[in-house]
């Protein structure tokens, strides 16, 4: 096997060279005569090239001019199955009959003949029925002259190679190529169809989300919509209610009211828990950066609170951790919500015992950081296996319809989606009968460029002094300890209130007495009242100053403790300010027993009616109604108009600090009216301060407060508004208007006078005595006439120097400087309620900024100095 390879390699080779073609290149082949060794060699080469021509698989055939066969080789031999012998001389296609189209091929039209009509080449492929087996034969003739003997011969070479096997691969090729992209086909079309009904999909799910979005839309509004719908009924029924329970009733009626209005504030606070909820669902809550001060914020907490847990029996207090920085930057009212929301769970699963809210840093970094945050009590306790649900909305302890406390279960739920919207977590610790802690944790920016120590006047004061704290509550003592101990008092403490004189006795024979106690009103065995009067009436003890802190605001109670000797009478909570001052004002010099009343008034939040000039615009009359009690039993004045454009009117002649505004009015709306504001007080020559716009609308969603902050407005009160939440937003106001020294404690002055005040100055220019507004003036000192008369002299003092300046500058007409000293002496006329030489002074300075001079410019200044004159004068009698 390996020997033949090796021969039908070489022959292969040789055959190469051998190509037949040189026959059709070459058609007339001369041969020469030779020599008997030539002709052995030609011998040798033609039998060495039957054997190769033998070799090859094609199959080889000669034939002659007339078609009969001449030579072929082994191949041809084997493909037709005859004996050589038996083919020589024969014709060719007997022998290979070949078919065409499944007919035979015709002796005309065989390959043969064809080749020799053609005088060249031809190459076909047949078939071929041979031994009742079908070959695909390639058959090429090719027509040679052999020019050797004269006539020269003609023969045809003709040869075959079975395809048979080569065909059928190509076929089974074909036919796997058209499986195959019969496959692909399929593949492309399900890919296709896959990708429309993807689309198809898509689509779908496109209309979906849009139904969705649409329907979230309508949600939403509706949401809004009902909101706004329940809460302008419920404005009246809270509002009037809350007026009509400070009327006098009598004890039925008041009975009637107090549920109605309870009622009212719980289904509010249902109707805030729903709407609240579903903006957290609806990932609509936003979060508002503000700057605020985190201490004050807790305490107001207790305040709010304190009444409810004081009337359960319960202690409340706030619990500051020193060096935790106070002014904070970050959401303000969600905090507030969050930590009322656990405050007021704490107090109503507590029968007994306190509710602490406890404040801590966490972590800090140079900007910002991390506070805790605990509201503990002393209350029922969660069952360990409630404790991991109570999170999710609706969940609560006992859910049967018989149980003790109300509520939606959805508090909780809140929380802790503020908690975490704020960056923040909430967890709970609890033992079943002994009380829970609620504590979370939120990050804060603090705030750029403030102090974040305490600046609190009248620490000096208290350094080194000895104080005793007696209350039988450990975290009450704790915390005042705490508290003392950061203003540097050396601080004892002691929950036996039966201690407490033979303790005061003791520091005295040791020589290191006490210089004040605070003492707790509620106390077993022996309370803070007869604890008080036991010292007093002490000829010992006598000289120590008491403070009672008390949970009961009883009434009359603050004037009996005076009476007992006691020199001040706080409320728990007690505010770290307060207790600040208290403790300030005891040591730093007794003070009269009015200024105690004064104080205690204070506590009790009657507040002094307020100078704010309020305008509201509101339409709907009840709200009017509501809306002007409250104001008017907060202290304050108030003007009332129907809609925006009567408060445009109105806003042109007077200078309100504060407008309440009502969004949705007839003519013109609120955020028209807002917006037209803005426009004006952007204009160059416009004289009034900014004026405060706080929203008051019963559409209490984030887009309504948006809309309101993007039409020109500063804030917003969403209704119904409580008299309580009134009062902080006027108090935060009026606070900033002070700041920034506008007019709110200007009392009854045109700062700049609209043309229809021109005959007041006219009043003013006539009357030849000094317009004075002595009511501020008095309350100002409070009642203090040696600092009354201390004032006006310090005025006369001072003024004529700038009058003068002043009538320099208006001679030599240098406006900059007639604007500067007619301002500086509007302001501090107005500061003390010299109103008239305000008014007047007010005058001027507009004129300097207009850059006129009228005509009665100096009888202004001559009336000017007058007042200054007669005040001086005033002053003195004042002290006579
Ligand atoms: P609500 O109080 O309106 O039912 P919350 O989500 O605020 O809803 O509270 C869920 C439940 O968690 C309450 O019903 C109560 O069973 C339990 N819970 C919350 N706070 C306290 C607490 N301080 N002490 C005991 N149980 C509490």
């Amino acid at each position: 096997m390996l020997k033949n390879k090796t021969i039908n390699g070489a022959l292969g080779q040789h055959f190469d060279h051998l190509n037949l073609d040189f026959l059709v290149d070459n058609p007339k082949i001369i041969f020469m005569e030779s020599t008997p060794s030539q002709i052995q060699e030609l011998r040798s080469t033609l039998g060495k090239m039957e054997i190769a021509l033998g070799a090859v698989d094609s199959a080889i055939v000669w034939t002659n001019a007339e078609g009969l066969i001449q030579w072929c080789n082994k191949s041809f031999d084997r493909l037709v199955g005859k004996l050589h012998i038996m083919i020589l001389g024969k014709e060719l296609p007997p022998l290979l009959p070949l078919h065409y189209d499944d007919i035979l091929v015709p002796a005309d039209k065989y390959p043969v003949a064809l080749a020799m009509e053609k005088k060249g080449k031809i190459s076909e492929c047949y078939e071929c029925y041979l031994s009742e087996k079908v070959s695909i034969l390639e058959v090429t003739s090719t027509y040679v002259e052999i020019e050797l003997n004269e006539p020269k011969e003609i023969s045809i070479v003709i040869t075959i190679n079975d395809i048979t096997e080569q065909q059928r691969a190509q076929i089974l090729l074909q036919q796997s190529k058209a499986e195959l992209e019969k496959r692909v086909n399929l593949r492309t079309q399900e890919l296709v169809e896959l990708n429309e009904r993807l689309n198809q999909q898509n689509y779908e799910l496109q209309i979906a989300k849009q139904t969705a979005e649409d329907s979230n839309k309508a949600k939403s509004s509706f949401l809004a919509t009902m909101s706004h719908e329940i809460r302008t009924p419920m404005n009246a029924v809270i509002g009037m209610t809350g007026l009509l329970i400070e009327t006098n009733l009598d004890a039925q009626q008041r009975d009637f009211a107090d549920t109605i209005h309870n009622s009212g504030e719980h289904l509010l606070n249902l109707i805030n828990e729903i709407l609240d909820f579903s903006k957290l669902e609806a990932h609509e809550m936003q979060l508002e950066i503000l700057d605020f001060d985190i201490e004050s914020s807790i305490e107001e907490i207790a305040d709010i609170l304190a009444k409810p847990a004081h009337s359960k029996g319960i202690e409340i207090a706030t619990f500051f951790h020193p060096n935790t920085p106070k002014y904070l930057q970050g959401d303000i009212s969600r905090l507030r919500q969050i930590l009322l929301n656990l405050t007021n769970n704490a107090i109503k699963f507590t029968e007994q015992g306190e509710v602490i809210i406890e404040v801590s840093l966490e972590s800090e970094l140079e900007n910002s950081v991390v506070l805790r945050f605990a509201v503990i009590d002393t209350g029922i306790g969660i069952p360990e296996s409630s404790q991991s649900k109570l999170f999710q909305p609706f969940i609560q302890v006992d859910a049967s319809t018989t149980r003790q406390y109300g509520g939606t279960g959805l508090g909780l739920a809140i929380c802790k989606q503020l908690v975490e919207l704020m960056g923040g977590e909430i967890h709970l610790e609890s033992e079943e009968g002994k009380g829970s802690t609620f504590w979370f944790t939120v990050p804060f920016q603090k705030q750029i460029n403030k102090s974040h120590k305490n600046h609190s006047l009248g620490i000096e004061h208290l350094q080194g002094l000895k104080v005793l704290v007696v209350d039988d509550s450990i975290t009450n003592c704790n915390i005042l300890y705490h508290q003392l101990k950061s203003w540097g008092m050396v601080v004892d403490v002691l929950i036996q209130s039966t201690d407490v004189i033979p303790c005061l006795l003791r520091a005295i024979e040791m020589g290191q007495p006490y210089q004040v106690a605070l003492l707790d009103m509620q106390m077993p065995d022996l309370d803070g009242e007869q604890l008080g009067i036991q010292i007093k009436s002490s000829k010992i003890l006598k000289d120590v100053h008491l403070t009672m802190l008390t949970s009961l605001d009883q009434s009359g109670a603050a004037r009996r403790m005076l009476e007992i000797g006691f020199a001040d009478y706080l409320c728990k909570p007690v505010r770290k300010a307060r207790l600040l001052n208290s403790l300030v004002d005891t040591i730093a010099g007794t003070p009269d027993e009015q200024t105690i009343i004064k104080e205690n008034l204070k506590t009790k939040e009657i507040r002094p009616a307020s100078k704010l000039r309020i305008l509201l615009a509101e339409d709907s009359p009840i709200n009017q109604k509501v809306a002007v009690n409250q104001l008017h039993s907060l202290g304050f004045k108030v003007d009332v108009v129907a809609n925006g454009q009567e408060a445009l009117d109105l806003l042109e002649k007077v200078p309100y600090d504060i407008i309440l505004m009502d969004c949705q009015m007839p003519i013109f709306d609120g955020y028209n009216a807002s917006r037209q504001i803005r426009d004006r007080e952007a204009a160059p020559n416009y004289k009034f301060p900014k004026l405060i716009i706080i929203a008051m609308t019963a559409n209490a969603m984030q887009e309504d407060r948006d809309r309101c902050l993007d039409s020109g407005m500063d804030d917003f009160l969403s209704k119904p508004v409580r008299k309580e939440d009134l009062a902080r937003k006027l108090d935060y106001w009026n606070q900033i208007l002070s700041e920034k020294g506008d007019v709110n404690f200007v009392p009854n002055i045109e700062i700049l006078l609209p043309k229809s005040y021109t005959s007041e100055v006219d009043d003013i220019l006539n009357d030849s005595e000094v317009e004075i507004d002595w009511q501020y003036l008095d309350e100002m000192c409070s009642g203090n006439n040696e600092f009354k008369q201390e004032l006006l002299q310090a005025y006369s003092i001072s003024m004529p120097e700038h009058v003068e300046a002043l009538e320099i500058a208006i001679s030599t007409k240098e406006y900059i400087n007639i604007e500067h000293e007619a301002h500086f002496i509007k302001g501090s006329s107005s500061a003390i309620g010299i109103t008239g030489v305000a008014k007047l002074a007010s005058l001027l300075e507009e004129n300097g900024k207009n850059k006129k001079m009228p005509e009665n410019t100096p009888i202004f200044l001559k009336k000017i100095s007058k007042d200054i004159e007669q005040i001086k004068n005033l002053a003195q009698e004042i002290g006579t």
